[in-house]
């Protein structure tokens, strides 16, 4: 099988609250999505997609993507979709750097993988691990008062981890984390996710500041260092997110003992083929993950719940259904929310169908495909 076409489409996701804020005053109400087809000559057509936080969150942004799938879709033709790590070598040759341009790429690869050998990418990653998985609500930066009222909303649409917003002053993130606790119930998890936004003495302030709260810390500060300083000064578990962008990290984190738990995003690594090997490292070392990606919709999603069913029960800490945050589907056969929890298709491939109407015109268009008769 031989890679003949790359199509690439832009979707506006708008958010369901109106808007979604975090650490250093950023916020994003839409959301610019790529959804990539890799079409073969097999007739076969495999779906991708990749989705920044907007500019500022990871070194990516949306028409980033889709300048460096035009960029790196012509050196692809012809190559064998279904080689997925000659695939990553060839697209590592082709592109230095800019994983998140690769994600969609390779993401569509598993997704035709998995239509040819007719199995769910959940099964050709390691198998289905129960009937589902449970889901973490992320909650936007707002007031302590209006943060912690939150937690009722979510909980009532069956969510029971809950990511606080924080990395804002630190007196208020404090309150923050101290109002959600307060109403928390058992067996509720709760996580303050500063995303890189404090600064070390900050971080380490509200360490001591909720050193009796039963909560988790997640990625302080900017820097791995700054991240290792507060990880050894708290008693708090510890998450690394940002900093992780690759298996190098998970080791020097591991050696380091840096922390308990990372946030495996699938983008941030460069697609399916790399999380997975990420994913499995982590289990041989006993490291818990989030897995997730940036942001996205159904086929994020879908490829999200892919690789989070997969994995081993009690190393996977949460997962995310960004398609519940937004009010655009495009893709039937997607993850749906169910009591707080999602589970992959057992379809063929990512399990699902792309709404052509709703994607349009593609925005990029590179190689030659059969003549309609
Ligand atoms: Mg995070």
């Amino acid at each position: 099988m031989k890679i003949s076409a790359i199509r690439a489409y832009q979707i506006d996701l708008p958010l369901r609250e109106g808007s979604y804020k975090w650490s250093g005053g950023n916020s994003v109400s839409m959301f610019d999505s790529t959804v990539v087809g890799v079409e073969t000559d097999s007739g076969l057509t495999g779906w991708g997609e990749v989705c920044p936080l907007g500019p500022a969150y990871l070194p990516a942004y949306a028409r980033g993507a889709r300048a460096g799938i035009a960029e790196l879709a012509p050196q692809l033709l012809g190559a064998d979709p279904l080689a997925l790590n000659e695939l990553n070598e060839l697209m590592d040759r082709a592109m230095r750097g800019h994983p998140y341009v690769k994600s969609a790429i390779d993401m569509a690869c598993w997704d035709l993988l998995g239509k040819v050998s007719g199995l769910p990418v959940a099964t050709l990653m390691g198998g289905h691990v129960g009937a589902d998985v449970a889901l973490y609500r992320a909650i936007s930066q707002e007031s302590p008062a209006q943060m912690a009222k939150k937690i009722g909303v979510y909980r009532k649409e069956g969510y029971r981890k809950f990511q606080l917003k924080v990395g804002g002053d630190p007196d208020t993130d404090i309150a923050r984390i101290k109002a959600a606790a307060a109403e928390l119930s058992t067996g509720d998890v709760l996580v303050a996710d500063a995303n890189t936004g404090w600064t070390q003495h900050a971080a380490v302030r509200v360490a001591d500041a909720v050193r009796d709260v039963d909560v988790y810390l997640e990625q302080p500060c900017m820097t791995y260092e700054q991240c290792l300083a507060v990880r050894r000064h708290t008693n708090r578990p510890f998450v690394l997110d940002e900093v992780v962008d690759g298996i190098d990290m998970v080791v020097r984190g591991v050696a380091d003992h840096a922390m308990d738990v990372i946030n495996l995003k699938i983008s941030k690594v460069g697609g399916l083929t790399r999380a997975r090997q990420i994913r499995d490292l982590c289990v041989s070392l006993g490291i818990a993950m989030t897995i997730e990606d940036t942001w996205g919709g159904d086929i994020i999603t879908a490829a999200i719940a892919h690789l989070a069913h997969s994995t081993p029960e009690r190393f996977l800490f949460s997962s995310t259904d960004f398609n519940s945050y937004g009010t655009v589907a495009f893709a039937d056969g997607a993850p749906q929310r169910h009591k707080g929890r999602m589970s992959a298709s057992t379809d063929p491939g990512l399990g699902i169908r792309p709404q052509m109407k709703k994607l349009g015109k593609p925005v990029i268009d590179i190689g030659t495909r059969p003549a309609k008769k």
